[in-house]
């Protein structure tokens, strides 16, 4: 099943609502990140290694991270949809690539 970013933000603001709060779920962001550095410096051998899978933890704190972002956006009512569009038509444009996200979604459809 592929998740979409529109269900997922959905799902967050049933979860939290009118009950979350912004700067609490934007100092778990950064908790979270500390957490992908962490793993990213045992990767790069900065850190003591403590047997686990680096890969899975990665992927579980990138988790993380996507949902405290996600869920500060669902709280402040900002379709992410539309501006990860946006933003990447503007980024493709500045940076001269070959297709924007929305041209890659299209294609890739078909
Ligand atoms: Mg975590």
């Amino acid at each position: 099943m592929d998740v979409r970013i529109k269900d997922l933000q959905n799902y967050l603001y049933e979860q939290y609502g009118t009950r979350g709060h912004e700067t609490g779920m934007f100092m778990k962001l950064v908790e979270e990140m500390g957490e992908v550095a962490e793993i990213l410096n045992k990767r790069a051998g900065r850190k003591a290694v403590d047997g686990d899978d680096l890969q899975e933890q990665l992927a579980n704190e990138l988790v993380d991270v996507i949902h405290y972002a996600v869920a500060i956006a669902a709280i402040n009512h900002i379709d992410l949809n539309q501006f990860i569009l946006e933003k990447d038509k503007k980024a493709a444009l500045k940076y001269h690539h070959e297709r924007n996200l929305e041209e890659f979604i299209k294609e890739t459809i078909d």
